[in-house]
């Protein structure tokens, strides 16, 4: 995907979770999906290879594990930032920053 494709998702995402309440969170994506989600070694496959599998004894399909990065990578942010104001990062280039409710840290845990 081209970069106004990838900054077109962010938006409607950005947008949709406004509408339904969601927090969202922007992360850096270098190797979410080649780091192991378990142990943080970086495990080189390619685009065809769909399952993570690490000397560590993580086995689990790519996607998952790129999720579970992901997911741990956006709740570090929170707890760094005290959930008032959260840095979007540079990840996509603009270093847009979001304003959110108090009810973050509830939320991000739950
Ligand atoms: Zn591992």
């Amino acid at each position: 995907m081209n970069d106004a494709s990838w900054y077109q998702f962010r938006a409607w995402v950005e947008y949709f979770g406004k509408v339904f309440g969601k927090i969202t969170i922007a992360v850096p994506p270098a190797y979410t999906s080649q780091e192991c989600s378990n142990c943080g070694v970086i495990v080189k496959k390619s685009l065809s290879q769909r399952t993570h599998s690490c000397q560590c004894g993580c086995e689990m399909d790519r996607d998952h594990n790129a999720a579970r990065n992901i997911l741990r990578r956006g709740l570090a942010t929170v707890g760094h930032t005290g959930g008032l104001m959260l840095d979007m990062g540079n990840a996509w280039g603009d270093g847009a920053s979001t304003v959110v409710g108090e009810s973050l840290p509830q939320q991000a845990l739950s």
